[in-house]
């Protein structure tokens, strides 16, 4: 399976330029759109007065799901309130993420980039660079604490990392590093004697041709 990891990068970092996001975790009333309506399967009930069995009819057993053509150019994000509670962000944001790859079906492809997506906008590759420079060890609880990531989330991430090191890089990294930049100086103060420039790629390259 063949994955455009820097197209769906720069889809998620795009998302995030658009939201005007400055710090993490990201706060949930700050995940919103223009084109696209995120709303409880409750609220929807309430509105529409449909049960919650009938708008999750076919969905029953996903937590999220998004329905077009309920009205034009507007996509419907619905989401079970009373399920997803401590996933809710990732859950949204995955659903986001199937919009933004102008996904038409669910496959196993679909679902991993979806998950991809989500995960970088929660928690983009190009941050966790920029602190672990700044001699910061990058691992679960880090994640946890810095970006509010779930265990299973984190564990992805650092599977990820695990595997590709920082070589993927991002034509919006350099925006994205600006956007935050307040965030990172003032949560992760240097640590390290000297923080690390251009050598710390080559450093990981030589790092990765040890394995
Ligand atoms: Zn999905």
């Amino acid at each position: 399976m063949a994955f455009d990891w820097e197209g769906i990068t720069s889809l998620a970092y795009l998302t995030l330029i658009q939201m005007g996001i400055t710090s993490f975790p990201i706060p949930h009333e700050r995940i919103k759109f223009e084109d696209i309506i995120i709303c409880s399967y409750q609220k929807y009930s309430r509105i529409t007065e449909l049960s919650i069995a009938e708008i999750s009819c076919g969905h029953s057993l996903d937590d999220a799901y998004c329905i077009k053509g309920l009205r034009p150019n507007i996509t419907f994000i619905l989401y079970n309130k009373q399920t997803i509670s401590s996933r809710l962000k990732h859950t949204i944001l995955h659903e986001v993420g199937h919009i933004k790859c102008n996904h038409c079906k669910h496959g196993e492809k679909e679902e991993i980039e979806a998950h991809f997506f989500a995960s970088q906008v929660n928690a983009p590759n190009i941050v966790i660079k920029e602190i672990s420079k700044r001699g910061y060890m990058i691992n679960i609880s880090l994640l946890a604490d810095c970006f509010g990531l779930s265990k299973e989330s984190a564990n992805k991430k650092l599977n990820y990392l695990n595997k590709y090191h920082f070589s993927h890089t991002n034509k919006y990294d350099d925006i994205l590093l600006q956007q935050f930049s307040d965030f990172i100086v003032s949560n992760f103060p240097l640590k390290t004697p000297h923080y690390y420039d251009d050598s710390f790629d080559e450093l990981e390259n030589e790092r990765r041709k040890w394995y």
